[in-house]
Order: structure tokens, then sequence, then C-alpha cells
């Protein structure tokens, strides 16, 4: 496969060449240490020294609140609104939040298929960068490299003066056409380091939570956590959502509207009659952390966390996923004779 090199005074101007294409979304800084995917307007402001943004790509192809339909009751009538494919550039992505848009594209592609979320993801290319682990990424042991181009129209390796520039598919090919790049001949780094680890391959995490679920770091988290939901809120595996209805203060009409719900929040597990299936901070804890590493694992094979690190990063009281996990495997590994 070809490679090229992009210089790095020159990404602006290749940002511009994609604009020329279609619609580019790419990462800005957005305050101190802060950065949100956007539409790009200005090529110049584009960021791909980020170590994360604090939404992924996700909230695009399921936004955080959408009018599902429209009703009038004096008419008994409803309209619903259709979404559109998004048919756009996703620039400057990580290879853990595309990895968590094919995890969503399996979710809403079971039972009855979402058909909001995969009508907008008709269209997206995505042009992915490599980037260095942060104290909270934990990639590496999650089966998901900094330099993973699995999925990627084109991917961008950095180096110190630039990026290596490859087209991975036809529709790369195409974005590349166009534009002058010269030919790279000296190869790339290797594998990205981190600093966070879990210390278990994966595929066996699911045993560990099998025989975690009574165990005590559920009530010492649930100690600490103030079930603010930030953790589910800013995952880009997470797609729990409500939908509601809003009428008017007419009472003659309304509308149907979903927005994005999380399992740490403890109205999310109330039921008729005013109960509760989950009470407990601990018990939502322990679901979450279940969802995570085996309830879908058990079915896919893969664990529905990229290791992105943002529910560490931005918890509001500093509970670490890669420690709930490290504490289970420890526990496990202590109270049983059976080999992993
Ligand atoms: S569980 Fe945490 S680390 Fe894993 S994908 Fe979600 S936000 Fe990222
Ligand atoms: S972000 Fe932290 S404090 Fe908030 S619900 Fe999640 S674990 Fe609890």
């Amino acid at each position: 496969m070809v490679q090229f090199f992009l210089e790095r005074d020159r990404l602006a101007e290749f940002v511009s060449h994609l604009m020329s294409r279609n619609t580019v979304y790419a990462p800005h800084s957005r305050g101190q240490k802060s950065f949100a995917f956007e539409e790009v307007c200005h090529a110049a402001d584009v960021v791909l020294d980020y170590p994360r943004t604090m939404h992924s790509v996700k909230k695009f192809f399921m936004p955080p609140r959408e009018e599902l339909l429209s009703f009038n009751l004096t008419e008994n009538s409803y309209k619903a609104n259709e979404a559109q494919p998004l048919d756009s550039i996703f620039f400057g992505v990580h290879s853990y939040d595309l990895a968590a848009v094919h995890r969503l594209d399996y979710n809403f592609s079971q039972g009855h298929p979402e058909r909001n979320y995969l009508t907008r993801r008709q269209g997206a290319i995505f042009v992915g960068v490599s980037y260095e682990p942060d104290e909270y990424h934990f990639g590496g042991s999650v089966g998901i490299d900094p330099f993973d181009t699995t999925g990627f129209d084109v991917f961008l390796t950095k180096l110190l003066d630039g990026y290596v520039v490859e087209a991975l598919t036809p529709e790369g090919e195409g974005l590349l056409e166009g534009f002058d790049l010269p030919v790279h001949e000296a190869g790339k780094p290797a594998r990205g380091h981190f600093q966070q680890h879990i210390y278990l391959p994966q595929a066996k995490l699911t045993t560990v939570m099998e025989h975690s679920y009574d165990n005590e770091i559920w009530k010492e988290t649930a100690e600490r956590c103030v079930g603010c939901g930030t953790c589910n809120l800013v995952c880009p595996t997470c797609y729990c959502f409500n939908v509601e209805e809003n009428v008017g203060i007419t009472a003659t009409e309304g509308t149907r509207d979903r927005h994005w719900d999380g399992c740490m929040l403890r109205e999310f597990s109330e039921v008729a009659g005013g109960e509760f299936f989950r009470e407990g901070a601990g018990d939502r804890q322990r679901h979450r952390i279940f969802r995570k590493f085996k309830y879908i694992s058990e079915a896919t094979g893969e664990p529905w966390c990229v290791g992105c690190g943002r529910c560490t990063a931005y918890c509001t009281a500093d509970i670490s996923i890669v420690n709930i996990v490290n504490r289970l495997v420890a526990d496990y590994e202590k109270t049983t004779t059976v080999n992993l």
C-alpha cells in the first residue's frame, strides 16, 4: 500500500481539500484541555493533537435529543421526522471511537433495527489519526491500538514533523485524489504505549464477572459515587435512551422526543408503582461494568468498552473503571483455585 507524507504545516490545506469534497466534522479546542467534534467552518481550527473529545462522534448518529414525531390531538394525526444520511467526512477520529461506532452498528442492527441511527450512518467516511495514550487510555487491554486502522477510509499516523497518510478503501483513495502528497518510504512507529492496563486478557473477563456479583467493590464505589450519570453520557458505546411525549400548553399538540439516558441514573430503573429494580448505586455500578465486560461480551466475544478512558477522566468522584476491573480480577484470583 502506498504511503504518503503530509507535512504538519499543510494540515489546514488538507482539511480545506476535504471540505471541497463534503461536509467535514473534526476535533476543535473548546477551552482548557477540552475538545469537541464539530462541523469544520475554518480549516485552521481543526486540532489533531488531542487526548479525547468529551463526546465521541456517536452524537452525530444518535443525537443527545431528537424529536421523533409531532402529533395533533384535535386532528388525530401525527407526522414522523425522517432522519437523513449524514453523508459526511469524520476527520481526526481515534481508533477507539471508530471501534465504538462499529459496536453501536451491531446494537442498533439487532432485533428491530433502529432506523434513525442506521440512516444517519449512511455515507459516513472516516479519516483516522493515531494518538499518544495518556493516563486514562487503556485501548491495549481491549485490543484497540492507537495505530489500529480497522474500518478507516484514510489513516494518518503522527510523526514529529507530520503524518504518514494511507488510503485504505476506494472511498479513501477518492478523498486523496487532487491533493498533491509526496510518497513516504521511511516506515511508521510500531505501537502505542499505554500507562493503564487491565491485568487479564479481555476474553477471560466474562469469567471474572460471572464470579463478581457479590464483590465488596460495588458497595465501596457506591459510597463515593454521586449518581451523576456522567460515565454513561460520555461513553461512546452507551446507547440507552428514553422516549417521552411532551404535550403543549393547549393540550392539542405535542411531540414524541428521545433523549440519552444512563443506567447510573437512579430514575433509569424506576418502574410503574415507583419501584426501583436497581436501587443502590452499587447495583447500578455493577450493571454498568457487566454491560461492558459480560452481558454483550458473552454474545459477541468482544468487550463493549473500547478503552477511551472518558468515564474515568470525567467521573465526578474519581472512580476508575480500570481499577474496578483489576480489583475484580485480583479478588477472583485470590478466591478461586480455577486457573483462568
Ligand atoms: S466504559 Fe469508559 S473507558 Fe470504556 S468505552 Fe465507555 S467511557 Fe470509554
Ligand atoms: S461519573 Fe462517577 S460519580 Fe458519576 S455516576 Fe459515574 S461513577 Fe458515579
